[in-house]
């Protein structure tokens, strides 16, 4: 109920204004993004790669309604891929990218053409872009975009949503070889006919998803904080005889860091999905909506604790 309520106050534009401007709210956001210029981008990925983990930088953008908009967040994403290619971090940082901030709303076409543009950039920075996967309704198109991308870009990565009812085809679908995929929970609300909506379902699902990503041909990228998911992955690892540089586990900035370091350490590749933009509200109501401690978060915040 509580996570239903959040990810509809995701999307409202008067809870927007309401968390926006209240106080310490901006504090808390910072937890999870790593600040709002592209040089907090670039001083945050430098730190964690220097860590030895891997970076995916996000550029908060969601939703861009405007040919103008789109084309301001596409040169926001060309000037961080210029910056991340002068730091030679290579394919240690790569981007990713919301459709939705790159016209999706709008027109089809403009989105890949402006997503070629993007991966254009990455390409001569020596990195990659994975497409995020956003709102149910838009999962068609966006895998279509994707599957256009691979043409001149085959490492483009695609995202799964453990939540839905097909993921698993989707995921037996992009199991080939060279398919970059990142299976994650979802976090968007989502009618019962087309997400399951229990977490343990949820949980099953992404196992199942996992045990076709792992055994298939393709690059998984395993997308949790989830304990038990992390094991079972490991396991799959084992049972699969995939090399540990031939899947990577995910998870975004400001979440479970020390566990992000422990994997690492054990010789696994860490990815750390690090978002940055003055546009944080929709990705840090999402993050709420996630984990009652995040909301403990909040409420401590605004108690001014
Ligand atoms: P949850 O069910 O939220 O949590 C399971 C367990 O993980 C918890 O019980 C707890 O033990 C631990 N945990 C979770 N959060 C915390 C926390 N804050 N602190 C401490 N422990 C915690 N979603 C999309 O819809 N599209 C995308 O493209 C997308 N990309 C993503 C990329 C990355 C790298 C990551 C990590 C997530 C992405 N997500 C995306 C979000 C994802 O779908 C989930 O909403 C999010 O990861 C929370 O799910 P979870 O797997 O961590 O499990």
């Amino acid at each position: 109920m509580l996570r239903q309520a959040l990810l509809a106050a995701s999307r409202s534009g008067g809870a927007r204004r309401v968390v926006e401007t209240a106080p310490f709210t901006r504090d808390v956001a910072r937890r999870f993004i790593a600040g709002e210029t592209i040089e907090d981008a670039v001083r945050v990925t430098r730190e964690l790669t220097g860590e030895g983990l891997l970076v995916s930088v996000d550029f908060l953008g969601e939703d861009t309604l405007d040919r103008k908009g789109t084309g301001a967040n596409v040169r926001r994403y060309i000037e961080l891929l210029d910056r991340l290619g002068a730091a030679r971090l290579g394919a240690r940082a790569e981007v990713s990218v919301k459709l939705s901030a790159i016209g999706q709303p709008v027109d089809e076409s403009l989105t890949l053409d402006n997503a070629r543009r993007i991966c254009t950039a990455a390409r001569s920075a020596g990195t990659a872009v994975t497409v995020d996967m956003e709102d149910h309704t838009t999962v068609d198109s966006t895998l279509g975009i994707v599957h256009e991308l691979r043409r001149d870009f085959p490492d483009t990565g695609a995202v799964i949503q453990a939540y839905l009812r097909r993921a698993e085809e989707y995921c037996a679908e992009l199991s080939y070889e060279g398919s970059r995929v990142r299976l994650c929970k979802g976090a968007y609300a989502a009618p019962d006919d087309v997400a399951f909506s229990g977490k343990e379902d949820v949980d099953k699902s992404f196992v199942r998803c996992m045990k076709i990503l792992m055994a298939g041909k393709g690059y998984p990228m395993l997308a949790t904080h989830d304990p038990r998911l992390i094991d079972i992955a490991g396991a799959l690892a084992v049972l699969d005889e995939r090399d540990a540089d031939a899947f990577e586990y995910q998870m975004l900035y400001g979440v479970r860091p020390q566990e992000q370091r422990r994997l690492a350490g054990q010789g696994a590749q860490v990815r750390v999905y690090v978002a940055y933009g003055e546009d944080w509200y929709g990705f840090f109501m999402r993050r709420l909506a996630e984990s009652p401690g995040n909301l403990r978060l909040l409420a401590r915040s605004l108690v001014g604790r």
